[in-house]
């Protein structure tokens, strides 16, 4: 992990013709100007605190530090954190507010500062954290993102990522345009996985089983398109590797305007969660976890992710091959 003072600061500032996510608006924030996202000047938070719903290695036993912020650059019509990402429910914060934040979450006992969907406050968040850098507390940094993000803002936020927790949930433009509002998400968000691959490498773990860097890439299978998932998964394989920690989701619930639009209506079946399991098996991938498929279904998280510690199937298969 470089230091904070190795990285040079983005030319001019960023708000002021914001292209901080490819959607590139060019709006001023400063004076208040929204674009696609919505996001305005002071950063806006909805919830925070020690989370222990995702990966184990991120949760540890004292919770991963989770910071909710609101507004997102994408309109998923599934999306399980909607109040806040769509509706832009939240508290808008000073910078004293969000590194009191911080600390706190660090003061807590957290593995780790989890930022999810920071995209349209990167700047803000390193203004934040700086303080606690000079008072020399730190906490690896999990950059929790959808995968639509511009490689020039990940280079040049490059520090505000130990570790990345991506997602990659289409391989159609046609579906991620129809599920939310992004065709070009499928480009973006593979090149934003190599790209972090590149920079981080495969995860890595303290002696306890934290996750100290590298990269989490998670499939959320989805209703009618479990062969786009297998899809993305083999992108990985060949494009990547297979040391890549992946992280295969069946908890996908119709939420919010999925449950009146027909297709995404439903949960997924078994039958085409376990093609997606097989693929994982299949393509040969060492690392990472395949949530277990209940069959009554799962609660509407909404905070989302719900694997449960221990239900890691490829961590079992590791375990078998005396990994
Ligand atoms: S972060 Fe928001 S305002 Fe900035 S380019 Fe993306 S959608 Fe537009």
């Amino acid at each position: 992990m470089n230091a904070p003072a190795t990285i040079p600061p983005p030319a001019g500032d960023p708000l002021a013709a914001c292209r901080l996510c490819p959607r590139a608006c060019g709006v001023n924030r400063r004076v208040g100007a929204r674009g696609y996202c919505g996001a305005g000047v002071q950063p806006r938070i909805f919830r925070h605190g020690p989370h222990f719903g995702e990966e184990p290695p991120l949760s540890g036993t004292r919770g991963s530090g989770a910071v909710f912020f609101s507004h997102c650059t994408l309109r998923c019509l599934y999306c399980q954190n909607y109040p806040w990402s769509q509706q832009a429910q939240g508290e808008d914060l000073k910078t004293p507010q969000l590194t009191a934040i911080f600390r706190r979450l660090a003061e807590q006992g957290c593995h780790n500062w989890n930022l999810v969907s920071p995209t349209p406050w990167l700047p803000q968040i390193r203004a934040a954290l700086a303080p606690l850098f000079q008072d020399g507390i730190r906490l690896p940094i999990v950059y929790n993102s959808s995968g639509f993000e511009s490689p020039e803002t990940l280079s040049s936020f490059r520090d505000l990522a130990d570790i990345a927790l991506v997602d990659l949930r289409y391989a159609a433009a046609t579906t991620a345009a129809a599920a939310s509002d992004c065709s070009r998400y499928v480009e973006a968000a593979r090149e934003t996985v190599a790209w972090f691959w590149q920079q981080l490498g495969p995860l890595s773990t303290d002696p306890a089983g934290v996750a100290v860097r590298g990269v989490i890439c998670r499939v959320l299978v989805l209703p009618g398109h479990a062969d786009e998932a297998v899809d993305s998964l083999s992108w990985l394989a060949q494009r990547l590797g297979t040391e890549i920690a992946v992280s295969v989701m069946s908890q996908y619930t119709p939420v919010y305007r999925a449950r009146q639009t027909a297709g995404w209506d439903r949960r997924v079946t078994r039958e085409e969660y376990g093609r997606v399991a097989a693929a994982v098996e299949e393509l040969g991938f060492d690392n990472g976890w395949v949530q277990e498929y209940e069959e009554d279904g799962s609660p509407a998280d909404l905070l989302g992710c719900t694997m449960p510690a221990g239900e890691a199937a490829v961590g079992r298969k590791n375990e078998e091959k005396g990994l």
